[in-house]
């Protein structure tokens, strides 16, 4: 009988801040692929275009023409999936037909005025700025009384069908906790109230002493790649104080903050010559008024590319109906990522 290696054997792997198990088939990663490839353009984009509804002093749909502004821009989503004026109600047929309004306010934050960086091409200072105009909405679209979510997030690339290349992300400010904070605040209360101590800082400890699945850091946060990723690339930034959200970054953190999110992104650029996509986001401590000491601030990276820059991982079959699948192993992605320098 061989010894169980995770480097070999077929396996699930428990991610603690859902609950939920991946499935690593790490003999798997030899096969051939005969599946789709996707179109790879490396076209240069404009400094500015005439015809981008994020670039400054363009008009965007309705008509409202953008400020000629010289750092981040925010603005009121034109088509906001949630809406302040909601009015208030429930719908309810016995306990299988339920549905609840939900009042909300969607934002887009334009990252800076040119159309053609990303973070990974714009400087820290830049970058800095961005945070700083995350930290305020956060503040902002937190102090409200019935904003107790606040979303913020990048889709970045046609991959992800980002539907425009100018770098922007958004904010989506909400009265409940969607589905996949819920999961973490759940588990992470939960461990708080067994160990008396925080998850993600326990889990960070471990990760900082075997080093295995560590991509890169600097004196306040660190990037790894979790035991439990999903998507083949996929990274975690974690702060390395405990902190709850971004409102308790220090100045000094802010600009870390800003530094790593430089070095993640430019390591995915460099690990398939290729401007990287991904989903990103932050998780932090709802908005409704409490403090959340289980709550430890993170961003989790998606991003969809497999094996190059043209075969991209899908979620279908087995994992729609099943569970998450993957063959390269989490410590494999953090090799391959430190590897990719930055
Ligand atoms: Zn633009
Ligand atoms: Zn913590
Ligand atoms: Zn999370």
């Amino acid at each position: 009988m061989t010894e169980f290696q995770l480097t070999k054997h077929p396996h699930r792997r428990f991610n603690p801040l859902t609950g939920e198990w991946v499935l690593v088939s790490p003999h798997r990663t030899e096969r051939p692929w005969q599946g789709q490839v996707e179109e790879t353009r490396r076209e240069e984009e404009p400094v500015y275009d005439p015809h981008c509804y994020l670039c400054p002093g363009n008009a965007r749909a309705g008509g409202v023409r953008n400020p000629e502004y010289t750092g981040t821009f925010v603005f009121e989503n034109d088509f906001a999936a949630l809406r302040p004026d909601t009015p208030d109600g429930r719908l309810q047929e016995g306990e299988l037909i339920v549905a609840e309004s939900e009042r909300g306010i969607c934002r887009v934050v334009c990252f800076a005025p040119r159309h053609d960086l990303t973070i990974a091409r714009m400087s820290v200072h830049e970058i800095r700025q961005v945070v700083d105009t995350w930290v305020g909405q956060y503040q902002e679209l937190g102090a409200l009384p019935f904003i107790n979510w606040i979303q913020v997030f990048e889709n970045r690339g046609a991959l992800m069908g980002a539907s425009n290349p100018h770098p922007h992300g958004q904010i989506w400010a909400e009265e409940e906790v969607p589905n996949e904070p819920g999961k973490e605040a759940h588990s992470q209360s939960a461990y708080q109230v067994e160990n008396r101590s925080c998850l993600l800082c326990d889990y960070l400890e471990l990760e900082l002493r075997s080093r295995e699945r560590f991509v890169c850091d600097n004196d306040s946060f660190i990037a790894l790649v979790p035991f439990w990723a999903v998507w083949p690339f996929e990274i975690m930034v974690m702060s390395k104080r405990h902190m709850t959200g971004l409102d308790d970054l220090s100045d000094v953190e802010r600009t870390s903050l800003a530094g790593i999110l430089k070095q993640v992104t430019s390591r995915y650029d460099n690990l398939f010559q290729v401007s990287f996509p991904y989903t990103m986001g932050f998780h932090q401590r709802p908005t409704d008024g409490e403090a959340h000491p289980e709550w430890h601030l993170h961003a989790h990276f998606y991003p969809p590319l497999l094996r190059s820059a043209s075969v991209r991982k899908f979620m279908v079959g087995y994992e729609m109906l099943a569970m998450p699948q993957r063959d390269i192993t989490a410590e494999m992605a953090a090799q391959r990522l430190r590897d990719a320098g930055q």
